[in-house]
């Protein structure tokens, strides 16, 4: 346990107990060798597990040609990177940005420009959800206004207003001829792992597309195969006009986009937006072999096999346990409610070498790397049923 009185870092993330010293695939170890199956995933980052070895190769062979020249220069694997994000999903345009946060806050600079752009001066104001989770920077704060993140750092920006979830005719009576855009994750994740329902998306689709109100997706966390599609909005069938993307794209590096039509980012010119870091040579190397894999014959294939196996598994565990009220989620982002505190239950899987993460209504969260074997679910299920088992009130 580190003593937060001593330590250099602010104490933002309170005390941690652990400290990891490698990772293989989906496992993690201590100094001790002590073994952890790793179903939380770094908060749904480790996209190709820990160490996968062709990201390993790709980083190593970029730091001994070229860290960083700034976006002064061109780029040609930045180019084919983007190329190939376009070529397999809506966008036609993409920024790249470090983090989720600021793939957020380009797509909110993009709605507005695009509005600007159309002498549509009114149209300001960018509808959120209840529940929704979009980052913790201001304007990404201000989008989910949150008390729990919020508290103590107003006064938040104006210009965002929240809609309750899935509640069609209440979206319906706040749009106005000051709506800009509509933003919302497909599936929330650390609002508790609540995936939308796919009608409400097709509702939302259209009433933007009636209205000239820009479809605006968070898939920070959904993104990048974690749903057992590239996009969890795929899903629905429906295309947005912008996402935030970032998590997984990077399997542990720190990478982030914002994907957007070139309708939409028609105003996003020279000197409108910039990133000192953002498509960083080895920030792209990486990126661009996740990607590749993800897109193989058969990945995403996999991800839903395996996901829907985790599905099935739980669901018997939530006919045998009472301790847990109810599973949920969709692809490899799942939810288990439980009756008693969720940091209490995932403290006790942490005790029996099962890492998971806990989300907001009382949820634990199950996001394993998309390479994740049935062997290892199988795994994991046996701990969490042991656990259950031995728990008490
Ligand atoms: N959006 C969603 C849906 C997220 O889950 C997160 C992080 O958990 C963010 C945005 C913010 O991402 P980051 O922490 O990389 O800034």
């Amino acid at each position: 346990m580190n003593d937060i009185n001593k330590s250099y870092i602010m104490p933002t993330y309170g005390e941690r107990d652990i400290e990891f010293v490698r990772g293989e695939g989906c496992f993690l170890f201590t100094d001790q060798n002590e073994k952890y199956l790793d179903f939380g995933g770094g908060i749904a980052v480790n996209s190709l597990g820990h160490c996968h070895p062709s990201i390993v190769n790709a980083l190593k062979s970029q730091a001994e040609k070229l860290w960083h020249t700034s976006n002064l220069y061109f780029n040609s694997q930045q180019e084919d990177y983007a190329k190939l994000i376009c070529q397999n999903s809506f966008a036609e345009k993409v920024f790249f940005t470090n983090s989720g946060a600021e793939s957020i806050e380009c797509g909110i600079k993009v709605v507005r420009s695009y509005h600007n752009y159309h002498k549509n001066y009114s149209r300001k104001n960018i509808i959120t959800f209840e529940g929704a989770f979009h980052g913790r920077t201001f304007a990404a704060l201000s989008a989910q206004n949150n008390p729990t993140y919020s508290n103590g750092f107003e006064p938040l920006l104006p210009g965002f207003i929240q809609a309750p979830f899935e509640d069609i005719e209440s979206l319906i009576k706040m749009i106005d001829s000051t709506t800009a855009a509509i933003l919302i994750e497909p599936i929330q994740g650390e609002g508790g792992i609540r995936p939308a329902n796919l009608n409400f998306l097709r509702k939302i689709y259209k009433i933007c597309k009636d209205n000239d109100i820009l479809l605006f997706f968070d898939e920070v966390q959904s993104g990048f195969g974690r749903s057992g599609k590239l996009f969890s909005y795929e899903w629905a069938n429906i295309e947005p006009d912008i996402i935030a993307v970032a998590k997984g794209m990077g399997s542990g590096f720190p990478i982030g986009a914002c994907l957007a039509t070139s309708k939409a980012s028609i105003a996003m010119t020279k000197g409108t937006h910039g990133s000192t870091f953002g498509g960083n040579p080895l920030a792209i190397s990486v990126g661009k072999v996740v990607l590749e894999t993800i897109l193989k014959q058969n990945f995403l294939n996999s991800v839903d096999l395996v996901a829907r196996h985790l599905w099935n598994r739980l669901k018997q565990l939530e006919k045998k346990h009472e301790e847990i009220l109810e599973i949920r989620g969709a692809g490899l982002l799942l939810g288990i409610k439980t009756k008693q505190k969720n940091s209490k239950v995932a403290l006790e899987f942490k005790k029996n070498k099962l890492l998971s993460v806990t989300a907001a209504d009382n949820i634990i969260r199950l996001a394993p790397p998309l390479v994740v074997t049935i062997e290892e679910v199988n795994t994991a299920i046996k701990i969490i049923d042991k656990t259950l088992d031995n728990i008490n009130d």
